[in-house]
């Protein structure tokens, strides 16, 4: 018999010169980028914590650690493509994939429809199962100065 899980994923991302800012994996201009040891995508890191916390399986980190040379640079949607791998070695199937990305700039609004397409691409669902949404932190604390940005997620997971 089928059961449902959900799992959530929160990650957030210091703001640095010289990076490149990708979220949902779509490249926004903008003068500052997300500093990591991948691309930094917070939004596909919340996205993946989600989904393999749903999994019941470890985190984003036990999967990709940062101490890996091999994955340096690695694209998030690329780390996507793998978690649903784990989710078909699992037998599990995406209901929903709900996420919020926390962010003071630049405007999101214009990319949520690419991110959408390139993260349900990336975990080979339908366009319709992917939610995107961004706010600002109302210029509170941290991430309302923009020193970074944060995304949270839920995902949930039909498992056979
Ligand atoms: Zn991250």
């Amino acid at each position: 018999m089928a059961t449902t899980r959900c799992g959530i994923g929160y990650d957030a991302h210091r703001l640095a010169a010289g990076r490149k800012l990708v979220l949902g994996g779509v490249e926004i201009p903008h003068d500052v980028g997300l500093e990591g040891h991948s691309d930094a995508d917070v939004l596909c890191h919340a996205i993946a914590d989600a989904l393999l916390g749903a999994m019941g399986e470890r985190d984003i980190g036990h999967h990709f650690p940062n101490t890996d040379a091999s994955i340096r640079g690695i694209s998030s949607i690329a780390i996507l493509q793998r978690v649903a791998d784990v989710l078909k070695n699992g037998r599990g199937r995406i209901t929903n994939v709900d996420a919020t990305l926390i962010a003071e700039a630049p405007k999101i609004a214009p990319h949520i429809d690419a991110m959408r397409e390139r993260i349900s691409s990336a975990l080979r669902v339908d366009l319709a199962r992917i939610g995107i949404k961004a706010t600002t932190n109302e210029g509170l604390g941290a991430l309302g100065r923009g020193e970074g940005m944060a995304a949270i997620a839920v995902a949930s997971v039909e498992q056979n």
